[in-house]
């Protein structure tokens, strides 16, 4: 079969065979992109050196001939907004208070319907009128979600303060907006800088008044829905300058009356004057038997991404692969970077071209987080400070971190380590010049996104493309809003029209354009056609999008004089939807089968269509994402000398093994292995709360200190009654002292305890004031230690298999002493259990049959038996926050539910087991793997190293 040649082929063909010369030729395309791939077409045709023709999109054709400039960017919308804005606090004099920031949402719903009125060059007394005698005008703001419903009624209450907007005192608002749009439309006119639609009527008005000289040929291509003023400015070229019009339609479309794609060809082709450019041979591509449909549903976003990153990893194995010739078309721009993520590598040039949102990027959530951390900052000491989450927040983001990778962490690792909660600004801006700018309190919100975003995209080395042109984009905003002098009176306010602005306004994104795999919007496929074109987000609501009119002017008002409505959108969407896919071979339409805001998951009409309509089939597939992950092969560390080495090092000559390290080889070899050889260290994320462990160390702190306070004064460290007066006095203070020493609080600064840390601090107090109780009621007795550790004498060295040596050591939490018998007490503020069924059970490698808890008792207990080299009693006691206030409450465990009176009877058993476990740690022909039990990972701090 004969390939088809590509629309745009078949424009260049024209071009030769129409025009003799390319100079004096002005071709005009709806839009740049067509414009582009026409002058790439025309090379590939041109032999010899000639003229190129001159090739515009229709905006910049009409510029050409009117000194005033169309609005076409951000920073030019904002410049308009400010000046209707100006219009209307000149109007209504000191009676309009609203600031720019609340007006600027209305000003563009106000805006954008004086384009439309004089695109469609509607006569605006009219329309205006008709809108006053609107009844039920609160019907035509049911689109609008309540915050911008409350933004605009509250705008019109500025000019009747007694009126609600269903009144009938409307009428005069209108009789105002009249008055507006005129002055309005003047001060554009002085100013050079309008809108659309009042251009193109300026340029109508010329052409008209018989002032156009311009003795060029004009060809105008690839144009559907015409506005009024862009059809009038059409016919007057082809009636008046014998220009010519070459429309990118199919026979598919045209002659079927059912399709809404045809609608404007039918009718230009009735036209008296446009009919003429019509070909009397319809084009007839769509129905070409070449085409291959195929329709994919998965129930994810993700899901749909990955799909086309699979898909192309097949083709692109295929010789005849050509990655100019493909196309991905995302209706929804959400799904730009996972797609772009999920390209193959192979794919040498992908290029963007679509209107993107800045309010999805990482400018808007780093203008928030700058306003929050200001909004936030508080003084201590007379001294600005930011809480400790906010800066980290603020230092995280992907901007500021990668800036200087180097300096953001070792803040964020000097917060963490001395748990810094008040952090002062002085402290932060003097790091760098980059964060003297970024915490410059003197400076506004506006100036401060100026200088940090240049000094990114200047000085930043890791920055994306996209990212590039997203700060590109925000810089252009900034200049701007500097640029025109809009008065900002605090941060507030700048944050607010920052908002709005991100909100409101798309940027055009272009990346390198006529190479490569193609992504593009659906607009800015118009003209363009490739072999395998894929449509992502093939759902109702997405394809075409579920749109309404944000406007002053109710529906069937905007309907009766023929403004631009959601029927035009439906027509617009269909055509480029048939149009995209006329020419192409391979078409796959990827879906979501789950439901999201945006859709019910339901597929787009187009694909019923062409399954009901058109003689095509079309192959559906569907793709479960819930993907059975691959068994993944267990991890295996082999040791060797070295590792027997390092475990000699590290556990007898320079140190010991303590019960957490044996815990942590029964929980998990591989884990052992990471901590205690590859040194890897255990990271959790930093919290502003009181976190279990801070709990821990906090209230075994406070119990230590309380009682060696007691004991240094006395001879004879024995705790009496008398002494317990005094303890329950010193609770609170005691805490207080150690939560300041813990997050490193100066001595004379308050604590402040905010939402869930003043409940932990009550949960503390009774914690304790329990202990302290049971404490006094066991009294007296004495202290033997307190934290007592390896220097205080409590070691032993284990002898393990082949001559292998091993110390055992531990930091024991209290150990006490009456009536012959000693104690070790364990503080736990777990929900730990006492009893355990053998002194095996606790060399478990399963966490439900061990106790950690007991397991560290008898461990103290070999140490404690070691210093004092004597059988006297000792029983081994837990104090665990959830029985202490059981009136039943005792210290003591059991072992198959019989009470431990004393530990000696069951040391060696334990002793013995013990070695056997630490030989098998020591053991070469033992390599370190993972545990079977998956319950050990729950919480692993090295789960994220090989996840999988
Ligand atoms: S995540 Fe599981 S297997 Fe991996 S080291 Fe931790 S406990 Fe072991």
């Amino acid at each position: 079969m004969i390939k088809k040649k590509f629309f745009l082929e078949e424009v260049v063909d024209y071009t030769f065979r129409k025009y003799k010369d390319f100079k004096n030729l002005k071709v005009i395309f709806p839009n740049r992109r067509a414009g582009l791939y026409f002058q790439k077409a025309l090379s590939k045709k041109i032999k010899k050196p000639v003229w190129s023709p001159s090739v515009f999109t229709m905006e910049d054709f009409v510029q050409n001939y009117s000194d005033i400039k169309i609005s076409n960017d951000v920073t030019d919308s904002i410049q308009l907004n400010h000046i209707l804005y100006q219009t209307i606090s000149m109007h209504n004099g000191s009676g309009f208070t609203d600031s720019f920031e609340d007006f600027f949402y209305w000003g563009q719903v106000m805006i954008k319907d004086f384009d439309d009125i004089e695109l469609e060059l509607v006569d605006e007394s009219k329309i205006f009128k008709a809108v006053k005698n609107q009844k039920e005008i609160d019907k035509s703001f049911d689109f609008l979600d309540k915050e911008n419903f409350d933004r605009i009624k509250s705008f019109w209450k500025k000019f009747f303060p007694k009126m609600t907007i269903n009144q009938k005192n409307f009428k005069e608002t209108w009789e105002i907006i009249l008055d507006i749009f005129i002055k309005y439309r003047g001060c554009l006119i002085d100013k050079k800088i309008a809108y659309k639609g009042l251009v193109y009527k300026e340029f109508l008005s010329m052409i008209n008044s018989g002032k156009f000289k311009d003795k060029s040929d004009f060809l105008f291509v690839g144009f559907n829905v015409l506005s009024k003023s862009e059809k009038k400015i059409l016919k007057y070229f082809i009636d008046k300058k014998s220009s010519m019009a070459f429309w990118d339609f199919d026979k598919y479309y045209f002659e079927d009356f059912n399709q809404e794609s045809g609608d404007s060809f039918r009718e230009f082709s009735n036209d008296k004057i446009l009919k003429s450019t019509f070909p009397e041979v319809k084009p007839n591509n769509f129905i070409d038997n070449d085409k291959k449909f195929s329709s994919i549903g998965i129930s994810s976003n993700i899901g749909q991404s990955k799909v086309i990153g699979n898909i192309l990893s097949k083709l692109i194995k295929n010789k005849r692969f050509d990655e100019d010739k493909v196309l991905i078309l995302l209706p929804d721009e959400n799904l730009l970077l996972p797609v772009l993520n999920s390209i193959p590598t192979q794919i040498n040039n992908i290029n963007v071209t679509m209107g993107l949102s800045l309010q999805e990027t990482s400018i808007s959530s780093l203008i928030k987080l700058l306003y929050r951390i200001d909004k936030r900052k508080y003084k201590r000491d007379f001294k600005y400070c930011h809480y400790f989450k906010d800066v980290i927040e603020l230092l995280t983001h992907p901007y500021i971190y990668q800036f200087d990778e180097s300096i953001t962490t070792e803040i964020i690792t000097d917060i963490k380590e001395k748990k810094k909660i008040d952090i002062r600004n002085e402290e932060l801006s003097g790091y760098s010049i980059f964060l003297e700018n970024i915490f410059d309190l003197q400076s506004n919100l506006i100036l401060k996104l100026k200088k940090i975003t240049e000094y990114i995209f200047n000085k930043s080395k890791n920055l994306s493309v996209l990212d590039k042109e997203y700060i590109k984009s925000f810089l252009d905003i900034i200049y701007k809003i500097d640029g025109i002098n809009i008065k900002l009176n605090s941060y507030e306010n700048e944050f607010k029209l920052l908002n709005q602005i991100l909100r409101m306004i798309r940027i055009p994104f272009s990346g390198e354009p006529l190479k490569g795999l193609q992504i593009m919007g659906v607009f800015e496929s118009r003209n363009l056609d490739f072999d395998d074109v894929f449509i992502l987000n093939m759902n109702e609501g997405n394809f075409p999008k579920s749109s309404f009119n944000v406007s002053f002017i109710p529906f069937n008002i905007r309907k009766a004089f023929n403004l631009d409505t959601s029927d035009n959108h439906d027509k617009i969407y269909s055509y480029l939807f048939y149009r995209v896919i006329q020419r192409a071979r391979n078409i796959t339409f990827i879906h979501n089968t789950s439901s999201s805001i945006k859709s019910n998951g339901e597929v787009s009409r187009y694909i019923r269509q062409i399954e009901s309509e058109s003689k095509f089939k079309i192959k559906n597939y569907f793709i479960s994402d819930k993907l059975i992950p691959e068994e993944r092969k267990k991890i295996i560390i082999e040791k060797d000398k070295n590792t027997i080495e390092k475990l000699k090092t590290r556990f007898f000559s320079n140190g010991y093994i303590s019960p957490t390290g044996v815990k942590d080889y029964l929980e998990c070899p591989l884990r052992f292995y990471y901590k205690y050889i590859a040194n890897i260290r255990e990271t959790y994320p930093i919290s502003s709360d009181i976190l279990k462990s801070d709990f821990g160390k906090i209230s075994h702190k406070v119990l230590e200190d309380i009682y060696s306070d007691i004991i240094k004064n006395k001879a004879n460290p024995v705790l009496d009654k008398n002494d317990f007066f005094k303890i329950k006095a010193s609770i609170k203070g005691m805490i207080n002292r150690t939560l300041k020493s813990h997050f490193n609080l100066r001595k004379n600064n308050e604590l402040y305890l905010e939402g869930n840390n003043i409940i932990l601090y009550e949960i503390m107090n009774n914690y304790i004031s329990h202990i302290i109780k049971i404490d006094e009621k066991y009294s007296p007795f004495k202290i033997i230690d307190l934290e007592g550790d390896k220097k205080s004498g409590y070691h032993k060295t284990l002898h393990l298999n082949k001559n292998y040596k091993i110390n055992i050591s531990g930091i024991i939490d209290r150990i006490d002493f009456k009536n012959d018998t000693f104690r070790i007490i364990d503080y736990k503020t777990g929900g730990d259990i006492k009893n355990i069924k053998s002194i095996e059970s606790l060399f478990s490698n399963k966490k439900k049959d061990r106790n950690d808890a007991v397991f560290q008792l008898f461990f103290y207990s070999i140490l404690l038996k070691n210093k004092f080299k004597e059988s006297t009693r000792i029983i081994p006691g837990l104090m665990n926050i959830r029985d202490l206030n059981k009136s039943n409450f005792s210290i003591n465990i059991s072992i198959n539910n019989q009470i431990v009176e004393d530990v000696n009877p069951y040391i060696d058993e334990f002793e013995s087991l013990l070695i056997t476990k630490l030989s098998e740690i020591f053991d070469i022909d033992k390599p370190f793997t993972e545990n079977d039990d998956i319950n050990s990972c729950t919480y692993c701090a090295y789960k994220n190293l090989h996840s999988g």
